[in-house]
């Protein structure tokens, strides 16, 4: 599928480098933005235990690819889109 999107990784002109990461879809009220949850995990010494964090980050979504509300998805760091945008989805997983 072809898209007329300039941010799209596949068919516009912006480059990915950086982080990738995949998260959960839990908001596509924007036209052309997603909200992505990404669960981590990070260990801490001193208690020796797991630390648990949540994270949302504002993602591009290209025209090409069709996202459904909760569906997990690959995102890649690009350069800034907008004052809080700065992620892109590349694809989804289901
Ligand atoms: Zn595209």
């Amino acid at each position: 599928m072809e898209c007329n999107d300039l941010r799209c990784p596949v068919h516009g002109s912006i480059k990915t480098r950086g982080m990738q990461m995949s998260g959960r879809v839990v908001s596509d009220k924007a036209k052309k933005t997603i909200i992505v949850e990404i669960d981590y995990t990070r260990y801490i010494y001193k208690y020796e235990r797991y630390l648990r964090r949540r994270s949302r980050i504002p993602v591009h979504k290209p025209d090409c690819i069709d996202i459904k509300l909760g569906s997990t998805v690959n995102i890649a760091e690009t350069r800034r889109l907008s004052k809080t945008k700065s992620f892109v989805v590349t694809s989804v997983v289901k």
